[in-house]
């Protein structure tokens, strides 16, 4: 039998392949630390489900456009499964398993009730109109509706996904349901049932987890120069809060390049620029002062911190012996790539791993949630509060497992999702 097109190109060296290497060999790293029932090590390394769904959908000039979505759910061991859908080109099946089993980590480092899933379809959204966006949405909700639900599968904004689909996905749910079922999604926009503070909880928990890092390991927050690669809904928020907390951001960068000023850069400006211009990118921006660089360039920018918060494999074996910074803070879901990760830590470069670093999205997810089920809202003292207090738990355990068993905080981080996991199958038992 030949193989399609399609085939091929799931098979082939793809980033999400090697982020699916990735995942598996820190979960592979982990069990051995943790000397992990090799049974449960091998129920842990595969996903539950894994949904391939075909998406017709009539473009505004008439003519069907057919485009391939996924919805992986990793394990639901913890509880109902939670995790973003991602419109992007580069999306297989590969990368959005590798998402999944990330999510089941993160969750579980957290201590958050909820197991791993991801979704995503392969398009390239800015080519499509609003209401091709919204045709495409609604086909993908009810393609995947067989296996989504309040209890089961919780999904969320991701890559170029925002509080408008959570929308259309939280409408088309319910119109099947026949009743409201706000709670289907999280990132809802506030008029629907959203949380206060989840628009901005991923950037502000990606600096709370740099600045938790810098002060553990004896980096002033003053002036500590910040690098970030991507300025979306992670990096432009991680970037407005490390500059509200004295932090100089030097250097960030969109899908159209780099931006650098070593005195500092105009964050909100930046932010008002990319918001009217017409690509709704920093293209073309400019300024006295700031230099444009590449994006490979600006990932080895010497400073304090480096945050890769765009996609995943940036920082792999070819550029990690370069990177100046004295920490990396992975917002982004795996931009270190397994090689690039050793040869970080054996040079004395920290990484507060994805798992950790950008856990703020989902924890504030799991406060809608709950705000959801219980139809009661929640202000945005009461929603920051218990964000803090999740996010030191988890960052202070994950310190205490890498200083206790002398690994990496990446190495700690896993070794903690990975054994209350463990621990979990283990006391349900197998089915039958
Ligand atoms: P987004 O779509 O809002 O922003 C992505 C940004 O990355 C954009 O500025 C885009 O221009 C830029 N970008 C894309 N390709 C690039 C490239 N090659 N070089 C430099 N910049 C590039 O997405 P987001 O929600 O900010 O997500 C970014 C990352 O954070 C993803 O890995 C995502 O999985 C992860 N993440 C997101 C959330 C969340 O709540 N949104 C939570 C946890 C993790």
């Amino acid at each position: 039998m030949s193989s399609t097109a399609t085939d091929k190109a799931t098979i082939q060296d793809t980033p999400g392949l090697r982020m699916l290497q990735t995942a598996q060999s820190h979960l592979d790293d982990a069990a051995e630390l943790l000397q992990l029932n090799p049974n449960i090590h091998r129920i842990l390394r595969n996903c539950d489900r894994s949904l391939k769904v075909s998406l017709p959908v009539e473009m505004d000039d008439g003519s069907i456009e057919v485009y391939t979505g996924y919805r992986v759910q990793h394990t639901s061991v913890r509880g109902p499964c939670k995790g973003g859908v991602r419109y992007h080109a580069d999306v297989t099946i590969e990368e959005v398993t590798a998402l999944a089993q990330l999510m089941t980590w993160k969750c579980a480092v957290l201590d958050l009730p909820y197991s791993g899933a991801k979704g995503g379809i392969c398009v390239s959204p800015q080519n499509l109109s609003e209401s091709e966006l919204r045709r495409l949405t609604r086909r993908y909700t009810y393609a995947i509706l067989p296996i989504i639900g309040p209890r089961k599968d919780i999904p969320a904004p991701d890559v170029n996904t925002d509080e408008r689909m959570m929308a259309w996905m939280s409408d088309t749910y319910s119109t099947f349901m026949g009743s409201a079922r706000q709670e289907i999604v999280t990132g809802k926009p506030l008029s629907l049932g959203g949380s206060a503070g989840r628009a901005d909880a991923t950037g502000l928990g990606v600096a709370i987890i740099a600045e938790s890092t810098m002060r553990r390991y004896g980096t002033a927050i003053e002036d500590a120069t910040v690098v970030i690669q991507g300025f979306g809904k992670v990096g432009y928020w991680s970037a407005h809060y490390l500059e509200q907390d004295g932090c100089q951001v030097i250097a960030v960068s969109d899908v159209s390049g780099g931006y650098y000023n070593p005195k500092g850069l105009d964050i909100k400006g930046m932010l008002d620029y990319a918001k009217t211009s017409a690509t709704r990118t920093l293209e073309g921006y400019e300024m006295e002062g700031v230099t444009k660089i590449s994006n490979e360039e600006l990932l080895l920018l010497e400073c304090d911190v480096l945050i890769p918060a765009a996609l995943e494999d940036q920082i792999t074996a070819l550029n990690a012996d370069q990177i100046r910074a004295k920490y990396v803070v992975e917002g982004a879901n795996g931009p270190t790539s397994a090689t690039a990760d050793k040869i970080l830590h054996e040079r004395g470069i920290m990484v507060a791993p994805d798992i950790l670093a950008n856990s703020g999205g989902v924890t504030v997810s799991y406060f809608e949630w709950v705000q959801g089920l219980q139809a009661f809202l929640w202000d945005l003292k009461e929603v920051r509060k218990h964000m803090f207090r999740f996010m030191d738990n988890a960052f202070n355990q994950v310190c205490e497992m890498s200083e206790h068993r002398q690994v990496s905080l990446r190495q700690g981080a896993f070794m903690l999702g990975v054994s209350r996991v463990a621990d979990a199958v283990e006391q349900r038992g197998l089915f039958p």
